[in-house]
């Protein structure tokens, strides 16, 4: 069964690389009825916050990748890391190293002098037990010597590192502490994990990791070690390509369904589908759809992903994300009769409306609590020639069946009789109605406004 995990380090914001990191493990997970876990990986006491743990659940939960089981912090275990070293002592796969900071200083400076290989090589290694000293040691892997470690890497292909590149690493602390990287590798291994699937910064840490499997003689998982994000230049991805924090994007108003679509095709691909489903992605995700180079940002084409999900999410999705949306920006939440109001004139905003708060600009006419103010460009629509027309439309529309043929005909009518195109009449009605010049069609906001409530408006603006 498959197993995946997404083991961030707590020490900032979930950073868009580690949201796309946290959704191929989702997706490869999810699309293969197995399992996806969290861990958080809080040993570097100095810089892991709470804050940051809880910016990273957030974020996990906002953009929907639902975790199971316990969420596991990597410091709790600590004493289960420092058991597994003390094993490998036992066996014979790890030995103490006795040596002290300024002496692995000196072994350097002389291999340097010499023109060696600076490479710490302990000479405790082979030591008789009977000759340690009474103080304090390392505990240290009795790593291979020759030969080489080849990680077989389901992105990257076969890479191979010669062991004689590899030090002895240390496992255990002289005060009894492991090292994150014999942590790693215990709690894989204990939470059973199947698969890693992990930016390519930790490829080098894979041969050490491995050295460590092997030494327990325990299942080396499928590594798959995917490129970095890029910024939309193609160089390294900073702060100062935009945002770089998941939560920015919810911010600017990209509903998760969409996020969770772009991501997918940062580094990945599927033929050449590009906007998808879950079910799909679940389907369709596998680790030989991830690319060998970088992915770059592109803003136009999440925006345009982005567009088509809100387009074609249910109404009660869509209701959702917006709601998570004001509540993330920092914006007032939506009054009962607002969020009415919202659902019925969804199926007008739908369409056109690249991020949540471009729809609720189109929505305003819905929203609007109390009379309508025009702002300045609507006022300007609202010019005396069409208040007049303005004023002949409503006593028309009062006795109108509220259908659009019907709404349609009489706003038809009125236009011709006062010798001018519906399309000059639709500004001013525009501007009555909503206030704004962008909207959807006067004859969607007549049918979710509903009679009275648009012969007001329609009456008050040729006022
Ligand atoms: N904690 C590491 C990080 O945040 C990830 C380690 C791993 O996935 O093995 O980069």
């Amino acid at each position: 069964d498959v197993v995946t995990r997404f083991a961030p380090s707590p020490t900032g914001f979930l950073h868009i690389g580690g949201a796309r990191t946290a959704l191929f493990n989702w997706l490869y997970a999810r699309g293969r009825g197995g399992r996806f876990l969290l861990r958080i990986e809080d040993t570097d006491r100095a810089r892991s916050t709470t804050a940051a743990t809880d910016a990273i659940l957030k974020g996990l939960a906002w953009l929907g990748l639902d975790h199971d089981g316990e969420v596991v912090s990597q410091a709790a275990r600590a004493e289960r890391h420092a058991e597994v070293a003390r094993e490998m002592l036992a066996r014979g796969h790890a030995y103490k190293c006795f040596s002290t900071q300024e002496e692995i200083e000196a072994f350097r400076e002389n291999a340097r002098a010499e023109g060696r290989s600076t490479l710490f090589r302990s000479p405790w290694r082979d030591a008789d037990p009977a000759t340690h000293p009474d103080a304090p040691y390392v505990i240290r892997l009795r790593a291979p010597q020759d030969g080489e470690t080849v990680i077989a890497d389901a992105v990257q292909g076969d890479v191979r590192i010669g062991n004689d590149q590899l030090d002895d690493m240390v496992l255990l602390r002289s005060d009894g502490t492991p090292v994150y990287m014999l942590a790693v590798v215990v709690d894989d291994h204990d939470m059973g994990v199947t698969h890693v699937i992990r930016g390519d910064d930790h490829l080098n840490n894979a041969a050490r990791q491995m050295q460590i499997y092997r030494a327990m003689d325990w299942p080396v998982p499928v590594y798959a070690h995917i490129p970095l994000i890029h910024g939309p230049d193609g160089k390294k991805l900073s702060k100062r390509h935009g945002a770089v924090g998941l939560e920015e994007y919810q911010v600017m108003g990209y509903p998760a369904a969409g996020m969770r679509n772009y991501l997918a095709r940062l580094g990945w691909s599927h033929g050449d589908d590009e906007v998808f489903s879950d079910e799909q992605a679940q389907d369709w995700f596998d680790l030989d759809g991830i690319g060998r180079s970088p992915a770059r940002l592109d803003f136009k084409k999440l925006d345009n992903i982005s567009g088509q999900h809100i387009a074609i999410m249910p109404d009660a999705a869509l209701l959702h994300e917006i709601e998570a949306f004001l509540d993330a920006a920092g914006r007032a939440p939506l009054s009962d009769a607002q969020r009415d109001a919202l659902a019925r004139a969804l199926f007008c905003l739908k369409d056109r409306a690249k991020t949540i708060p471009e729809l609720l600009e189109k929505a305003h006419f819905a929203l609007a609590t109390g009379p309508v103010e025009p702002d300045e460009k609507a006022a300007k629509a609202l010019d005396p020639v069409s208040r007049r027309i303005l004023s002949e439309l409503t006593p028309q529309l009062q006795n109108a069946s509220w259908s659009r043929n019907d709404l349609e005909a009489v706003a038809n009518a009125v236009a011709e009789a006062n010798g001018v195109k519906f399309g000059k009449l639709a500004g001013p009605m525009r501007a009555a109605l909503a206030g704004r010049t962008v909207t959807p069609s006067v004859f969607d906001m007549m049918l979710v406004l509903g009679r009275d409530e648009s012969v007001a408006r329609l009456d008050r603006a040729a006022r």
